[in-house]
């Protein structure tokens, strides 16, 4: 038996609770991993209080990523005592996930953890952190560069944007952070954020077409907040899109497409294939200061996810939330 997190769906309804799991009721997998180390990322508030569908199986284990030592291993490319790091491929949603001592998973899943990253940190990276990187790596791969402009980044004191804040401050970006929270100011700011903007300025039905203000963008907001980013990228320039904090909705126009040739890119962490995995790991290994990531990282036990997920929701936890599992 060990530990988890444990959510139920039956006549009694949705409920999640900490309990003892049997390990021979962990799901197929030829690799199992001793957890050390979770995170809460918004995918999991969503899980635990079941406010949208997440869950497609029951009773399900949440946390869609984790770090954690390799225990026992059939795949060839892992043996017992290899550091591994797991995000996305349905873990927490469809198959059991990390918000346990215990995870059995495909080894095709999972990345070696990279050099010089402990299990705590890549964790306090996790998967928002990771997906930041994807964000900042596509803007790459789209020619984008700090001499074009400045960058915007929404959602700026979410786990998401924070990550986004500090790798492109520290590649160079004059970052804008976006956010609802004055009070994170000073925050956004040690972490590299040059100028802040109160996120009412963006969350508003908008113009199709508005002055030229960022030459690239990471928006992990969506709905009107990322349709005003588009209408305010620059001529030519690139938005990474990566969330729905604010909606699933895009309600813009053609307009900054064809008239500024402005280009927006889809990001998807879930089903990322390895190698851009790697990349984006051992980039996050490079580039990302690990004072910074301190600053914006608390740590929690497992029992406290269940409190946690509500206000991840509400838009109220700040950085990155790491579980001591
Ligand atoms: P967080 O809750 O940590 O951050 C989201 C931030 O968005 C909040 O902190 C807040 O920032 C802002 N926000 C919240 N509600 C609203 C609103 N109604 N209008 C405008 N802004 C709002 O979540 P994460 O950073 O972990 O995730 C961010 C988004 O990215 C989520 O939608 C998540 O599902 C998505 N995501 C997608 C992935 C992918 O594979 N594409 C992977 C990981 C996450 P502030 O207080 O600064 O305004």
């Amino acid at each position: 038996m060990f530990k988890a997190i444990r959510i139920d769906k039956d006549d009694n309804g949705y409920r999640a609770a900490l309990t003892d799991f049997d390990e021979k009721d962990l799901m197929d997998g030829d690799v199992t991993v001793a957890v050390s180390h979770s995170t809460v990322n918004y995918k999991d508030g969503l899980a635990i209080t079941g406010k949208s569908p997440v869950v497609r199986r029951f009773p399900m284990i949440p946390g869609i990523d984790f770090a954690g030592v390799v225990e026992a291993s059939s795949h060839a490319g892992f043996k017992p005592g290899d550091k591994v790091i797991l995000n996305g491929w349905g873990v927490g949603e469809t198959h059991l996930g990390g918000f346990a001592q215990k995870a059995r998973v495909k080894g095709d899943w999972l990345v070696p953890a990279p050099d010089g990253l402990s299990a705590a940190e890549a964790m306090a990276v996790g998967t928002a952190g990771y997906t930041a990187m994807l964000s900042v790596m596509a803007l790459e791969r789209q020619g984008a560069s700090p001499t074009q402009g400045p960058v915007i980044v929404t959602g700026a004191a979410g786990g998401v944007g924070s990550v986004a804040v500090a790798l492109l401050a520290k590649l160079g970006w004059r970052v804008m952070a976006s956010t609802g929270r004055a009070s994170e100011a000073d925050y956004l700011k040690a972490l590299g954020a040059h100028e802040i903007i109160d996120r009412n300025e963006l969350s508003a039905p908008g113009r199709p077409l508005g002055k030229e203000r960022w030459a690239a963008g990471v928006d992990s907001v969506g709905s009107h907040t990322l349709a005003n980013v588009l209408a305010q990228t620059k001529y030519g320039g690139v938005v990474a899109a990566c969330g729905l904090a604010q909606g699933m909705d895009l309600p813009t126009s053609v307009a900054p497409f064809i008239l500024r040739g402005v280009s927006l890119i889809g990001i998807d962490s879930v089903m990322a294939p390895q190698a851009l995995r790697r990349e984006a790991w051992a980039r996050i290994a490079r580039d990302l200061d690990r004072a910074k990531l301190k600053s914006m990282t608390q740590t929690i036990k497992l029992a406290d996810t269940l409190r946690v997920a509500p206000d991840i929701l509400a838009g109220k936890v700040r950085g990155r939330i790491v579980v001591e599992i």
